[in-house]
């Protein structure tokens, strides 16, 4: 089914159940493909321009579920309020994946090994869902609730996510990655203003494991990572021990990078 509004989305998606929204089709489309999923309805959003849109009001960046990495890749907005987000949307996978696949659709997947999800957390990102019964705004933290699983419910949209916008702001993010473009093995985001250092580890847990070291240090951020007490999947690319490993090396890059664009 293809609305031609945010409204009739909605309607449509708390009538049938099962229904599920479709947006770049990136990791939906290949779900049903290997049988995983068979929803009866599909909704698509691609119409929905209005859920498109990347903009700055005062000082919150929004961008539209439907928001494409190339685009925010693109985006003047973006550039000038977060750049870390177009940076790291550059890193997803291949072109063909970047010009169709949305914020929205990463967030709402929660693929633990996702970029977006720990870069959102440790921005201090907020989501906004709708219903039929009204419209609500959730923090990064509190969205991802397990391995493809978020808080947007049955009959609920996501609309948009916003950001903090701080052109200054000293945001970082490091990857180690199977291959040059691949699956993250391990990822971490940090961003520091001041005294606040906020670090979302990846790929080590269900969801982003949000950490706030007292200092930006690196005994600091290595005994924050300790004390997480991480236990994270074992799997043919990586052992857990060796994901733990490597989330305290790409929180500390993610530190380094942001403490070096601060200054
Ligand atoms: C080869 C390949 C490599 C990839 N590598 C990476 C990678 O390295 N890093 C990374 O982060 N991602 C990666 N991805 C995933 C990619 O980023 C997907 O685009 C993303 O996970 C899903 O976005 P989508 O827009 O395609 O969503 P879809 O596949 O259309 O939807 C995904 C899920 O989100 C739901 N959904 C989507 N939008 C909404 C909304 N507005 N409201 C409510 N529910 C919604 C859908 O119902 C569905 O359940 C890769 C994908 C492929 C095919």
């Amino acid at each position: 089914m293809r609305p031609s509004s945010v409204e009739e989305a909605i309607r449509l998606l708390g009538a049938h159940d099962g229904a599920r929204a479709l947006a770049g089709g990136q990791t939906l489309v290949n779900v049903m493909k290997a049988r995983a999923a068979s929803p009866d309805v599909l909704v698509d959003l691609n119409r929905l321009e209005e859920l498109r849109a990347i903009s700055v009001s005062g000082d919150t960046l929004r961008l539209g579920a439907m928001a494409t990495y190339t685009q925010i890749m693109a985006s003047s907005e973006v550039d000038v309020s977060r750049p870390i987000l177009a940076e790291v949307a550059a890193q997803i996978a291949d072109v063909q994946v970047r010009n169709r696949g949305t914020i929205g659709g990463n967030v709402c997947s929660n693929d633990p090994t996702n970029h977006l999800p720990p870069l959102l957390v440790a921005l201090g990102a907020s989501m906004t869902i709708r219903a039929a019964a009204g419209e609500r705004t959730v923090p990064a933290e509190e969205f991802f609730l397990g391995v493809y699983m978020t808080v947007v419910g049955e009959g609920e949209l996501l609309l948009s996510v916003s950001v903090p916008a701080a052109a200054n702001a000293a945001d970082g993010f490091s990857s180690i990655t199977i291959g040059r473009d691949g699956t993250c093995l391990a990822n971490a985001a940090a961003s520091m203003a001041g005294d606040s250092v906020r670090i979302a580890l990846g790929c080590v847990d269900a969801v982003p494991v949000l950490l706030t070291p007292t200092s930006g240090d690196e005994n600091s951020v290595r005994q924050a990572v300790e004390e997480a007490a991480l236990d994270p999947p074992s799997d043919v690319h990586a052992s857990a021990e060796y994901r733990r490993h490597l989330a305290g090396i790409c929180a500390v890059r993610a530190v380094e990078q942001a403490r070096e664009r601060g200054k």
